[in-house]
């Protein structure tokens, strides 16, 4: 294991080390809902592949990670949103571990209803 790895705060939420709302997990993929939400319902997918950028990570490690944020999306029930993802600092990426944000805009008529699906 890399020291990078080592120290990356999403790999220690893969191992279990540090805690997190989990919502889906599958060998290549996590799924969990972001510490510090912009909205009720922000979820971050991430490959549980190290890698700091999106050119960093295999392509069999990227294939469910779209499927994976569109289930979430649906299942906020939000009819808008946003997917989400970060390369590099000046791009506005703090945590050097690939990962999507679905980020559902709130709807203040409807509420969102979160209903997540079983893993
Ligand atoms: O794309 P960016 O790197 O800026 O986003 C990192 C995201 O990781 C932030 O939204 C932050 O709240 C989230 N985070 C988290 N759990 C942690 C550390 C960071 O959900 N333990």
């Amino acid at each position: 294991m890399s020291s990078r790895m080592a120290s990356c705060i999403f790999c220690k939420i893969i191992k279990g080390d540090i805690p997190c709302f989990k919502l889906y997990e599958s060998e290549k993929t996590l799924a969990f809902l972001d510490i510090n939400p912009l909205s009720r319902g922000h979820a971050l997918v991430i490959p549980k592949f190290h890698g700091e950028k999106l050119t960093d990570i295999p392509d069999d490690h990227l294939t469910e990670l779209l499927p994976i944020a569109k289930k979430l999306a649906l299942a906020t029930g939000a009819k808008e949103y946003n997917i989400l993802q970060n390369n590099g600092r000046g791009a506005h990426q703090e945590v050097d571990h690939v990962h999507f944000h679905m980020i559902p805009k709130p709807n203040p008529e409807e509420g969102l209803g979160i209903s997540w699906p079983q893993q």
